[in-house]
């Protein structure tokens, strides 16, 4: 949970890069955000077939305590990215953040499935919108929403930030995994999760602002940015 405490730190830095290099117009905005929607749109739709079938056609393996520790942190870290974009679609009427929302809403519902697999708690059992077991994810939920209040620029850097932060979990979670069906899950979050990045990191570049990663290497972030949305499942 190291990381979730440095992006508490991370996000105070946000609005002063943010004012800084904001200079597009509202039109060229709203006609990006429709572009992104779409590519997101109908990788949600592949999405969810991919991760529905597999997860329960993977054999049943011991669990070790980090893969418990990883699925719990997993089920609410994909609910706060959910309950984020939800709350930033009411603020901002452009379409990719109810699309991406979605796609969280699908990734929790994964780790849930894994959850019940493995006869887990929940710890996201009757779960209410911005309301987390995790003190952190809480304060960090609490924060992000302050921060993508301010403008859509703002928003969508609180965007880029829950992804690459994803990103760096799921990497670092799977390291410590070794159960076939988590490692694929993981796999397909995290490629889900550089989808994402790839829709904000653009329109954070159409809007004039260069987004600088806070987990994941330079090098992997500009990896992941300058190449185009992955299709499909793929391997861990
Ligand atoms: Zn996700
Ligand atoms: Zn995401």
């Amino acid at each position: 949970m190291k990381t979730v405490k440095s992006l508490l730190v991370a996000m105070m830095l946000i609005p002063a890069t943010v004012l800084l290099m904001n200079n597009c117009t509202k039109d060229n905005e709203t006609m990006a955000a429709t572009d992104e929607a779409s590519v997101e749109k109908v990788l949600y739709a592949e999405d969810s077939l991919i991760l529905q079938q597999k997860c329960d056609s993977l054999p049943y393996e011991d669990l070790n305590p980090e893969e418990v520790n990883a699925l719990i942190l997993m089920r609410e870290e994909e609910l706060l990215a959910h309950d984020v974009y939800t709350g930033l679609s009411a603020v901002y009427q452009i379409p990719v953040f109810t699309f991406i929302s979605r796609s969280e809403l699908q990734h929790a519902t994964a780790i849930q499935r894994l959850l019940q697999k493995y006869e887990l708690p929940d710890p996201a059992e009757n779960h209410v919108a911005g309301v987390f077991t995790s003190n952190e994810l809480q304060t960090l939920y609490t924060s992000l929403m302050e921060q993508g209040s301010a403008s859509l620029i703002a928003a969508l850097t609180v965007g880029a930030t829950i992804e690459d932060l994803d990103i760096k979990d799921l990497m670092d979670l799977s390291e410590v995994a070794d159960n076939q069906d988590i490692l694929w899950v993981f796999a397909n979050l995290t490629k889900g999760s550089r989808n994402h990045l790839r829709s904000f990191s653009k329109l954070l570049t159409r809007n004039g602002v260069s987004y600088a990663p806070q987990f994941i290497s330079e090098e992997l972030y500009l990896q992941i940015v300058n190449s185009p949305h992955e299709r499909g499942p793929v391997r861990p």
